[in-house]
């Protein structure tokens, strides 16, 4: 046979290439960021294909993120073009074990516990198990741990499922947790977490953990089906290996085990979930679990220049415990990494904005930049809301990447909760949420009544809700409304029915076989006829409150989404999994998205806001003895600044709103650890003369703390160290005013027209003087009346 055109080898260096025609055999690829190790990993999925050596469903690759899940299978598709039917197995460990649980759920039951069944007679899993999310999950926890009659401000749900988590990760099911971890909430952690896995399977749910934890149960139970898949998945592939934890590691071994096909790519030093149970000891004794593997290392970046990578070598250099590799590029020397410190997190999320948009028009001599290539990567969700109030101030097209943020508001998961209750009638949590939404007569009395009928018969609440209608226990409006309800829900599982049966049949050998789905209405139609007939989308249509009408443009959204779904179960399933559930509608846009989430990515320009001690690193891994925690604060660190290809701007600011509360902040012991040869320090337009506000706030006592900004902010030895060797550029002492404490009586006479700062509206011109109130127009808050001592001068 002739060997089929490989182009995309020619792409690939020496190592990359050995890497990519390596085929059989463990392979391990453990390089520096940006050293092409995806890259590589694609193209080995790709020759795999082209030589022949594997059909595409025999190929199992893993991806950290579905955004990484996708771009790969772009990629792969424009690799091969034409030429290869079908596509791998690619996805995250998450989506690929939901296919194969709902393959094999039903082989999860009580019994497999302690080979005890009460309640519920057959207790097992169902392929149409529903997917629990956090919330959910803390819930279902508070609840058991009541009726335990725990005091759970004392012992919060949280610490327990935090607990439960843990034990997960380490594929830990209930009768295995480990003596040295009885003591675990209280002496009630092990038993609690039984508890709860049974009332998971009374629900026919799962959680995130579950996932996986019941796919290794199953496969160490079943090897005969181990044994389909091992002969299934002939060639494995993994990206980002170090952050895998020990569920996922067991996963991956009890399916290489045979073949032995199994290529791992990862970097110790962007291990950053260990806080998620990932070891990265996993890819450190790979070559011990895998005798004879193949070890790859490549040390070219062909992502950062040399100033971002010498950046980001100099940070990572400070942690101990490392396997230690020296990268090189043979890029242009470029732009130093910009270091800029500011007043606070709004001048700081301003002054990004404004460079974005001078970006965009290409400055001090550098290209333009369009906004798709720029992303701002923070180490806090919490830190986003600046960046997103101000670009929605200045017109600046952003998205945020990695906000669950959407299906986290009520009314979306208010309708979720009707597609779940329609397509998995045994999930009490969603029948809870929605039975009385919108009110329909049903009180405190008649919930617990369907609650008791439903323990009593041991039936799912839907059904004993059904029965104390029938048996008479509950009366009134409230009766008929639920009988409907109950009727409605049945004829509206009715219509999706025909959608899911042919996923449930649980036959295994036609993999290779795309399921068929048919379904009378379109997906789209039956949401909105269930939003429509359930009485939701009226409740908020009769809605007086201001909210209201958004909230009907979000239930429309939803609606929107489903359209790329075949049917509700697929639909939730994504909900559910995403991670990064990005709508992309086009348009160069911004990113904003936390550390965490960019792992693997780059773009041409990255800012990386809120280097402060106490946000990053955070104030848990300083807490922490030891230095394990500040260590991966410090991958982390490297990470963020390897995102960049061109331009890295780190930013810090002496006062911080955290939830409400004004915070001054020190700079990140991160700014000390950049190699000062690499930095160029920019000046804060505030500090001297520019616009925004350069007086310190600080002479006042209500919420901000007293602290000069300055004091913070500028006399950090790192501060000084780079100021003193800022050799091009040199940055002058901050002017001795700005450090003067505001003497209050001083302060009383204000002018119109000057420009001031309020600790909760912000900055404003003073409008008007009125004895001690001064009128301000806020920038942001509008036109307020407020006692003058409460405000400061912001004109420089
Ligand atoms: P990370 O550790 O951040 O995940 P990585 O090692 O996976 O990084 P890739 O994302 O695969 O690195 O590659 C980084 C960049 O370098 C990409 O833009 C990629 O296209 C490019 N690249 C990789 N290998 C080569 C090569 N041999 N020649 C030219 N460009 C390359
Ligand atoms: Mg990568």
């Amino acid at each position: 046979m002739m060997a089929r055109p490989a182009p995309y080898l020619d792409e690939l260096n020496p190592a990359q290439r050995q890497a990519v025609e390596t085929l059989d055999g463990p392979v391990l690829m453990l390089a520096g960021a940006g050293t092409g190790k995806t890259k590589a990993l694609t193209a080995r999925i790709v020759h795999l294909m082209n030589t022949g050596r594997a059909r595409p469903n025999e190929i199992l690759a893993v991806t950290f993120t579905n955004k990484a899940a996708r771009e790969m299978k772009n990629r792969v598709g424009r690799m091969l073009g034409e030429t290869v039917e079908g596509m791998p197995w690619l996805g995250t460990f998450h989506s690929i074990c939901v296919k194969l649980l709902r393959r094999h759920a039903e082989l999860i039951s009580a019994e497999d516990q302690d080979g005890v069944v009460e309640g519920r007679p057959n207790l097992h899993l169902k392929s149409n198990f529903t997917i629990l999310d956090t919330d959910d999950q803390l819930r279902l926890l508070k609840q058991l741990i009541r009726a335990e009659g725990i005091d759970d401000k004392r012992w919060p749900a949280r610490q327990l499922a935090s607990i439960i988590d843990g034990w997960k990760n380490r594929a830990l099911t209930p009768d295995r947790i480990p003596s040295a971890d009885a003591g675990a909430y209280n002496y009630r952690g092990p038993e609690l977490y039984d508890q709860y896995q049974r009332r998971l399977l009374e629900l026919n749910a799962v959680d995130f953990g579950d996932l996986l934890l019941h796919v290794v149960t199953i496969f160490q139970q079943h090897p005969d089906i181990l044994r389909k898949y091992q002969n299934w998945f002939r060639y494995i592939m993994v990206d980002e290996y170090q952050d895998t934890n020990v569920a996922q590691y067991l996963w991956l071994r009890l399916l290489a085990q045979g073949h032995r096909n199994i290529c791992c790519v990862g970097d110790d030093d962007q291990s950053i979930y260990g806080w998620r149970g990932a070891e990265v000891g996993n890819i450190l004794r790979f070559e011990k679990d895998f005798e004879g593997a193949h070890v790859v290392r490549l040390e070219q970046n062909y992502r950062s220049t040399p100033h971002i990578l010498a950046a980001a070598s100099g940070v990572i250099r400070g942690n101990s415990n490392r396997l230690g590799k020296e990268l090189w590029t043979a890029e242009e020397q470029g732009e130093k990494v910009r270091l800029i410190g500011h007043w606070d997190g709004e001048e700081e999320a301003r002054w990004i904005g404004d460079e974005i948009e001078s970006l965009q028009r290409g400055t001090r001599g550098l290209r333009a930049i369009s906004p798709d290539q720029m992303a701002i990567l923070v180490r806090a969700s919490h830190q986003m809301r600046a960046f997103e109030d101000r670009f929605l101030t200045i017109g600046l097209p952003y998205r945020v990447i990695g906000g669950p943020r959407f299906y986290e508001r009520m009314e979306i998961r208010d309708a979720m909760a009707y597609f779940r209750i329609v397509t998995s009638p045994d999930d009490d949590l969603a029948f809870e949420r929605i039975v009385n939404t919108p009110k329909r007569g049903l009180g405190d009395k008649a919930q617990q009544t369907m609650q008791r009928v439903a323990r009593e018969n041991g039936v799912s609440l839907l059904d004993g809700a059904s029965l104390a209608v029938e048996q008479g226990l509950i009366k009134g409006k409230g009766a008929k409304a639920l009988g409907e309800l109950v009727v409605n829900i049945a004829r509206w599982g009715r219509m999706t029915r025909a959608t899911v049966a042919v996923e449930t049949d649980g036959v295994v050998d036609d993999l290779a076989q795309p399921l068929q789905r048919q379904s009378e209405v379109s997906n789209l139609e039956l949401a909105e006829f269930i939003l429509d007939e359930s009485g939701y989308t009226a409740m908020w249509q009769n809605d007086k409150t201001p909210e209201a009408p958004g909230r009907l443009e979000n239930l429309k959204e939803l609606v929107k989404a489903l359209e790329n779904f075949e049917n509700l179960q697929g639909f939730l399933e994504h909900v559910s999994l995403v991670m990064d559930n990005e709508q992309d509608d086009g348009g160069a846009k911004v990113s904003i998205m936390t550390l965490h989430g960019a792992k693997g990515l780059e773009f041409p320009a990255v800012f990386l806001p809120g280097w402060e001690d106490g946000l990053f690193p955070s104030q848990r891994s300083m807490d922490e003895s030891g230095v394990k925690g500040l260590e991966e604060e410090r991958r982390l660190a490297y990470v963020g600044i390897t995102r960049a290809e061109e331009l890295c701007t780190i930013s810090f600011a002496g006062n911080r709103r955290v939830f409400g509360q004004w915070q001054s902040q020190l700079p990140s012991r991160f700014v000390d650890e950049l190699p000062e040869e690499h930095v160029e320090i920019l000046t804060p337009p505030g500090l001297y003369g520019g616009g925004y506000g350069a007086a310190a706030p600080s002479g006042m006592s209500s919420g901000i703390e007293t602290r000069a900004a300055e004091a913070n902010v500028y006399n950090s030895p790192g501060w000084k160290r780079l100021q003193a060797r800022s050799a091009e550029r040199p940055v002058s002492q901050p002017k001795e005013t700005r450090n003067t404490v505001i003497d209050m009586q001083a302060v009383a006479a204000f002018m119109i027209g000057e420009r001031v700062f309020h600790q909760k509206f912000g900055y404003g011109a003073v409008v008007g003087v009125e004895g001690d109130k001064v009128e301000i127009e806020f920038e942001k808050a509008g036109i307020k009346k407020v006692v003058s001592r409460f405000i400061v001068s912001a004109d420089a």
